[in-house]
Order: structure tokens, then C-alpha cells, then sequence
């Protein structure tokens, strides 16, 4: 069996050290050593000034939505994890879709203008497969519309823009470290901002909104994470670079085996060290597409269709009709292959050899 991803464990001998000196601490929870520990380790890892590790990627939306203040409306895609629009409607906002460029799937700036509205407070913008979203067009957009920006960056571990680390634009930027994400703590998330006093804000709404032990500073939430979770985090960071150059020559292998392939490849911008998170294909039609996940599922392997369906279509939104038609036809065109660690060059060989069989058919 062939899943799309595999969640990366380490030698188990090196979580088992850690968790040795949590038995010998006691201390499992609540802003502990370990979560000290990763908090910097990341910070310098992703060369940034300020990072908290939290529960969750979701999490870690719903406290930057709170943090900024936002109300009202939100601009956001169409295309993304329904996590990015929940956090929206969670936390009593309205999202406003606005669709994506096919060449990227990411939002397309040059449609955020026409859709602001007097009631729009921000701008939500999922790096998808952690290929960044033109950042400078929209945070020039922001400022001079006065709006927040903020980044899902639940893809983008790792990815860097002009140099600097892709969290560093906008005014939050957000990361999943879930077990199926690229670096993982098993669940986790972190928010990364470079307003101090954003930060303040973020580090009291994670903890209940305590400022010491009988005082709160305001309204807050259980945003923490665990000991647990930091341990294998800290572990697991230790990989992270072999785990992205693996990642990138099972890419180019792909890439090699699928270059006849009907179909499409995200394009990554200019300026971009990309982190290899997945490996998209949008193929020429939905009818393809999905006599290929047949084929595939038939010989046990699993790609996914991801993301689909658009968030535009969620239920309990009552939207009456799909606007997004970019979004709409690259969601019902895009197969994940498989990409984790432990994926091999034949395995891959195999993939490609079906995909290619059934489209020259
Ligand atoms: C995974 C993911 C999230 C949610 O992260 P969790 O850690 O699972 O809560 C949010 N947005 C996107 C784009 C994701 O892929």
C-alpha cells in the first residue's frame, strides 16, 4: 500500500531520551523546558524574531484572527484545508473568496481590490503547497487599504522568499506542524509575528489571556502545547534539512518520469527556496484526473484530491453559486501523489508508469 503521505518517525532511541528527563522533571505542560527549547531552536532555525508554539495550525489562525481584532469581512481563497475558513466563521467573521491564479493556485492580488468592501477587515492567504503567495502585492494592497494580513502557512516550513523566511510577511503568519505536515511535533502549530506587542497579545490568548497567576489580561483560550509534543518536535528538527533534500530528489524524479504527463505543475515563484511539502499535479481534465486515482487506488496506491472540494461550497456558508472558477477547476483537476520520507525511486517508477499508461490510453 502506497498512502499519499507517511507521518516521519525517528529513531525511536532519541524520543526516548527526552521523554527520560520529562519523567525526571515532572513538569508536562504549561510553558515548560522543552517548549522553551523549541521555541528558540525554531526561532533560529527559521531565522525569526518572535514565534510561539501552539496547539495547532488552527489554532493558531483563530488566535491571530483574535489577536489583530478583526471583524467584519475577510478576504480569503477559495482554495486551501477548510481549517483556513473555519477559523473565520469561528471566530465570527464573514470569509470573502476571492479566486486564485491558475498558475499557482494561490490567491490572486489582482483581484483583492475589487473585493474589498467597507466591512473587510483582513486578508487571509494560504501559501498553498508552501509555494508563497506574491507577498508583496498583497501586503502593498493591505497598507494602502489599511487591512491586516495573514498567512496560512501550514505548507511553508522552511520556505524562504528573497532570503528571508516566508513567516516574516504579513502581520501573522501561522505554520501546522501536524504529523502529516513536513516538520511535525504530532500536533502543534506556531504563530510567528514581528510586532512585539502582537506577540504580548498572541502569548496571553494562548494561556487563558493569565498575566501571572491571579490576573488576566484578557479574554483567552488553551493554545499551549505539551512537553510531549516539543519533545518530538526538538527531535524531529534534527531531520528536517535530510528530510527536505530527500524530498526534493524524490521531486525531481517525478518531475523526470512525468514530463510528458497531460497536466500542470504549480509554478514556483522567482526568489523562492521552495521546501518540497507535496508533490501537486493538475491534470488536463477532471476525467483524467479521476480515471488516474482510479487506477492508482487499484493497485493500492492513494493520491489525493487536495484540496477538494472549493471552500466556496461549504454547506453551512449558504453561497449560491461558485464564483471562483480558477479555483473550482484546478480543485477538480489536482491529484497529490505520494511524497513522504520513506517513499523509494521504484515506487515512485511504478506511480508513474500507471499515471502514464491510462492517460495515453
Ligand atoms: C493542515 C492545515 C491546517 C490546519 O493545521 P492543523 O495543525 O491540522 O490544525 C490549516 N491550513 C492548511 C492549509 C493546512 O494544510
Amino acid at each position: 500500500m502506497i498512502p499519499v503521505t507517511k507521518p516521519f518517525l525517528p529513531p525511536i532511541e532519541e524520543y526516548q531520551a527526552y521523554l527520560r528527563d520529562i519523567w525526571t522533571r515532572n513538569w508536562l505542560t504549561n510553558n515548560g523546558p522543552l517548549v522553551n527549547e523549541l521555541e528558540l531552536k525554531l526561532k533560529d532555525y527559521l531565522q525569526l524574531n518572535h514565534l510561539l508554539f501552539v496547539t495547532n495550525g488552527t489554532i493558531a489562525i483563530q488566535i491571530a484572527i483574535k489577536a489583530l481584532g478583526l471583524k467584519g469581512k475577510i478576504i480569503t481563497t477559495p482554495f486551501s484545508y477548510v481549517a483556513t475558513t473555519t477559523s473565520i466563521v469561528w471566530e465570527g467573521c464573514e470569509p470573502l473568496f476571492v479566486d486564485v491564479d491558475p498558475n499557482t493556485g494561490n490567491i490572486d492580488p489582482s483581484r483583492i481590490e475589487a473585493a474589498i468592501t467597507p466591512d473587510t477587515s483582513a486578508i487571509l492567504a494560504t501559501h498553498v503547497y508552501g509555494n508563497p503567495c506574491e507577498v508583496e502585492a498583497i501586503d502593498a494592497i493591505a497598507k494602502k487599504r489599511n487591512l491586516k494580513v495573514i498567512y496560512d502557512g501550514a505548507h511553508a516550513f522552511g520556505v524562504t522568499f528573497k532570503g528571508k523566511s516566508i513567516f516574516e510577511y504579513g502581520d501573522v503568519s501561522t505554520c501546522s506542524f501536524h504529523a502529516t505536515k513536513l516538520f511535525h511535533t504530532v500536533e502543534g502549530g506556531s504563530v510567528s509575528t514581528k510586532d512585539p506587542e502582537v506577540l504580548k497579545q498572541m502569548a496571553y490568548l494562548r494561556n487563558f489571556g493569565h498575566d501571572g497567576p491571579e490576573k488576566f489580561a484578557t479574554l483567552g483560550i488553551n493554545g499551549k502545547n505539551s512537553e510531549f509534543h516539543a519533545g518530538m518536535g526538538l527531535v524531529n528538527l534534527k531531520h528536517v534539512n535530510r528530510i527536505m533534500e530527500r524530498r526534493e530528489m524524490l521531486c525531481k524524479h517525478y518531475d523526470d518520469f512525468l514530463r510528458n504527463v497531460k497536466g500542470t505543475r504549480p509554478l514556483i515563484a522567482a526568489h523562492v527556496k521552495y521546501n518540497y511539502a507535496y508533490y501537486p499535479v493538475i491534470f488536463e481534465s477532471e476525467e483524467l484526473a479521476l480515471k488516474i486515482f482510479d487506477e492508482l487506488n487499484r493497485n493500492w496506491i492513494y493520491p489525493r484530491r487536495y484540496f477538494y472540494p472549493t471552500l466556496e461550497t461549504l454547506s453551512y456558508l449558504n453561497n449560491k453559486e461558485v464564483k471562483c472558477v480558477h479555483a473550482a477547476s484546478m480543485a477538480s483537476r489536482v491529484l497529490c501523489l505520494p511524497l513522504y520520507d520513506t517513499l523509494s525511486k521504484e515506487e515512485i517508477d511504478m506511480i508513474c508508469r500507471i499515471i502514464l499508461r491510462v492517460q495515453n490510453n
